[in-house]
C-alpha cells in the first residue's frame, strides 16, 4: 500500500465547464483514484476551483458583480457538475478560503527566506491623464506571439501565451482609449535559473512518464528566466511582505496561488477530517530508512499524480516542482524547509491532449460548446464517462462528435455490456429466481477458459489503469464481455429447456452471472453509476462504487461558508474476484444502459448550428 495523491487540474471559475475540460482532467483522474482505491492504496483526490486572476475580474467587472459573488456562482455549478459525473474527490474545494490564503503566504515567505524570489524592477503601466497604476486587465492590444488584436495585458485569450502589458502592440487603455505610459515599478520573480539544475535532475529520475510530457519539459529547462509571480491587480492573495501587505494593487499571480492549490486542499482535508496532520502522509514522506525523502523529493511510498490538458505542462512539470524545491531550500542558494516542511515533488505528470467538437476547438464564445450541465440533462454520466475513456483524448487530440457518441453508447455499451448484463440475469431469474448452482459433473473446458480470461482482467486492466493508458484498460475490460457474450451465443442456454438439460443450463448461468460480476469489477472505476446497477441486479447489497456528496461547509477560518464536493470511499468493492453464491437471490432484470434514438444527432447538431 501507498499513499497516493491523485491532484487534479483545478477549473477556472469564470463559466460552467464543458466536456473538453472534464474528459482532459475529471474522469481520467477519477478511473486512476478508484482504482487505486479498490486495489488497497490509501487515496487523498484534491482539486477545487481556481478564483482569482485578471479573467475572472474582467468578467465580473462585465456583469456588474464583485469577482467573489462571479466565483461564488460558478463555483457551486462547477460542484454540481463534477457531483453529477460521479468524480470521487475526498476534497474539491476553491482558492478563495482563508486556508487557502494562509498556505499560499507560507510558501511565498518560505521560498522568499530562501532566496527563490526576488523583487526586480520592471515597466509598469500607468494612465498618463490620472497618473494612477493601470491593472492589467485593463490594458489591451495586438498579440505579440500570434497578432490577435484584443489581448489582454497579462494573457492572450487567442493562443494563451503569458504575456505583460509592457509586450503588447500598440497598447490601449480599455477605460478611455488612451495609451498607457510605462514606468518603472517593483515585482517579485521567481528565480527559476536558480532551480534549474534541482529540477533537471529531477527530470532525469522521472520514469514512465508519457515521451511528449517529459520531452516538452524537458526542453522548457533549457530557457529558463525569472518570471513575475506578482501582477497589478486588486483580485487575489495579498502579498505577505511588510510594505506589501495592505497594498490594494499588488497580488500574488493567480498561477502562483493556484498550483499551492493542490497543498491547501490536501490541508484543509486534514483539518476537516479531525488529524490535521494527516496531509503529511502525502506530501513528507519518509523514504525507506524512515529518514528523510530521497533526493528527488518522492519518499518511499508516497507518490503524487498530476492530471491536466496539456496546456497546463509548464505549471506542473516546471513551475510547481519549482515552488516546492525552492520552499524545501534545494535549490542552487539553498536554504531550509519552512514550517509544513520539505515538500514532495510530482512523482508523474499527467497530460491528455485536446478534445475537439465536430472537428472544431471548444469555443464557449463560438458556441462550439457541450456544457456539462446540458449533456448530464439529456444523457446519463457513464454514457459520457464510457466516451472519454474509450475514446478520449489520451495520447492524441480527439474529435468529439455526436454520430461517434450515438455508436458508443448503442453498439457497444447497450448491445455489449447491457446485453449480457440482461440476458444472464433475466434468463437466471426466469428458471432459477436466484444464482444457479454449479452441476456437480462439473465445469467445461469451455467454461473454465471463459472464467479464466475474466481472472486475469484484473492484472492486465489493472497495470494498464496504473500506467495511465485508461483506453487500453477499457478495451480490454470490454474484450471480457466480448468473449462473454460469443460464450453465451455458443452455449445457448436458452436451448437447454428439457428437465435433464436444467443442470447444464444452471452450470452455464453460473459462469455466466460470475463473469458478468468480475467484469462489473474491471469496469467499475469507469463506470460507477452503472456498476452500482449491476452488482444490485446480481443480488448484491451495500455499497459497490462510493459516490461523492455535496455538503456545505463553515470556512475553517472565519470566511464565508461554501460547497465542497467530498465521499467516504473506504467502502465499495475490492480489485478482486468474488465467488458468487448459488442461491442468492437474484433481483427484477432492468436495463442498465439506455439505448439512444438516431435522432438526437440531428437535434444536437441543430443545437449546435443555433
Ligand atoms: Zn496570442
Amino acid at each position: 500500500m501507498s499513499h497516493v495523491l491523485a491532484a487534479v487540474a483545478w477549473p477556472y471559475a469564470n463559466g460552467p465547464r464543458h466536456i473538453g475540460h472534464v474528459s482532459g482532467f475529471g474522469v481520467p483522474s477519477d478511473v486512476f483514484s478508484r482504482y487505486m482505491r479498490m486495489a488497497g492504496h490509501d487515496v487523498l483526490m484534491v482539486s477545487g476551483t481556481d478564483e482569482h486572476g485578471t479573467p475572472i475580474q474582467v468578467q465580473a467587472d462585465a456583469d456588474g458583480v464583485t469577482p467573489r459573488e462571479l466565483a461564488d456562482r460558478y463555483n457551486r455549478v462547477i460542484v454540481e457538475d463534477l457531483h453529477g459525473l460521479g468524480l470521487s474527490y475526498d476534497l474539491f474545494t476553491r482558492t478563495t478560503t482563508r486556508n487557502h490564503y494562509a498556505v499560499v503566504q507560507e510558501l511565498f515567505e518560505g521560498m522568499h527566506r530562501n532566496g527563490y524570489i526576488v523583487p526586480k524592477t520592471t515597466m509598469g503601466a500607468i494612465s498618463p491623464s490620472t497618473g494612477r497604476t493601470l491593472p492589467d486587465r485593463y490594458i489591451e492590444g495586438t498579440c505579440p506571439i500570434c497578432g490577435y488584436d484584443s489581448a489582454r495585458g497579462d494573457q492572450c485569450d487567442n493562443c494563451g501565451n503569458q504575456l505583460d502589458p509592457i509586450d503588447l502592440i500598440d497598447p490601449k487603455s480599455r477605460i478611455n482609449g488612451e495609451t498607457p505610459k510605462f514606468v518603472e515599478t517593483e515585482h517579485f520573480f521567481l528565480d527559476l535559473p536558480a532551480l534549474a539544475d534541482v529540477l533537471r535532475q529531477w527530470l532525469d529520475t522521472r520514469e514512465g512518464w508519457r515521451p511528449n510530457v517529459l520531452r516538452f519539459s524537458r526542453n522548457l529547462l533549457d530557457d529558463l528566466q525569472p518570471r513575475a509571480i506578482t501582477r497589478d491587480l486588486e483580485w487575489g492573495v495579498p502579498i505577505p511582505l511588510d510594505g506589501w501587505r495592505d497594498r490594494p494593487d499588488k497580488r500574488i499571480y493567480v498561477w502562483f496561488d493556484a498550483v499551492i492549490g493542490y497543498l491547501s486542499a490536501s490541508i484543509e482535508w486534514a483539518r476537516r477530517s479531525g488529524d490535521p496532520e494527516a496531509w503529511r502522509k502525502y506530501w513528507n514522506a519518509k523514504d525507506a530508512e524512515g529518514g528523510v525523502p530521497s533526493a528527488d523529493g518522492v519518499g518511499g511510498d508516497a507518490r503524487g499524480y498530476y492530471f491536466m490538458g496539456k496546456d497546463n505542462i509548464v505549471f506542473h512539470s516546471v513551475i510547481w516542482p519549482a515552488l516546492l524545491s525552492g520552499y524545501s531550500g534545494e535549490g542552487s542558494r539553498d536554504g531550509e524547509p519552512g514550517r509544513l516542511g520539505r515538500l514532495n515533488l510530482p512523482t508523474e505528470v499527467v497530460s491528455s491532449e485536446y478534445l475537439t467538437m465536430e472537428g472544431k476547438k471548444f469555443s464557449s464564445s463560438r458556441r462550439v460548446v457541450i456544457y456539462v450541465r446540458d449533456f448530464l440533462e439529456r444523457y446519463d454520466a457513464d454514457a459520457l464517462r464510457y466516451f472519454i475513456a474509450a475514446a478520449g483524448p489520451e495520447s492524441n487530440d480527439t474529435d468529439f462528435t455526436w454520430a461517434e457518441f450515438l455508436r458508443r453508447n448503442n453498439d457497444e455499451l447497450v448491445a455489449g455490456w447491457g446485453n449480457l448484463v440482461n440476458r444472464s440475469v433475466s434468463m437466471a431469474a426466469k428458471n432459477f429466481g436466484a444464482i444457479p448452482p454449479v452441476d456437480p459433473a462439473g465445469l467445461t473446458e469451455a467454461d473454465e477458459a471463459l472464467l479464466a480470461v475474466a481472472r486475469a482482467g484484473f492484472a492486465t486492466v489493472g497495470d494498464l489503469i496504473a500506467r495511465h493508458r485508461q483506453k487500453q484498460a477499457i478495451g480490454e475490460a470490454m474484450r471480457v464481455v466480448a468473449e462473454a457474450n460469443r460464450y453465451l451465443s455458443e452455449q445457448a442456454p436458452w436451448k437447454l429447456k428439457g428437465e435433464d438439460d436444467k443442470p447444464r443450463m444452471g452450470t452455464i448461468l453460473h459462469v455466466a452471472l460470475q463473469v458478468v460480476s468480475d467484469a462489473n469489477t474491471l469496469l467499475t472505476p469507469f463506470l460507477p453509476h452503472s456498476a452500482q446497477k449491476v452488482h444490485e441486479l446480481l443480488g448484491g447489497t451495500g455499497v459497490h462504487a462510493p459516490m461523492p456528496v455535496i455538503e456545505e461547509v463553515e470556512d475553517l477560518d472565519g470566511g464565508p461558508a461554501y460547497p465542497v464536493l467530498t465521499g467516504d470511499y473506504t467502502v465499495g468493492a475490492r480489485w478482486e474476484s468474488v465467488p458468487l453464491e448459488a442461491g442468492r437471490p437474484l433481483a427484477a432484470p432492468k436495463p442498465v444502459f439506455r439505448k439512444l434514438d438516431p435522432s438526437i444527432v440531428d437535434e444536437e447538431l441543430a443545437r449546435l448550428a443555433d
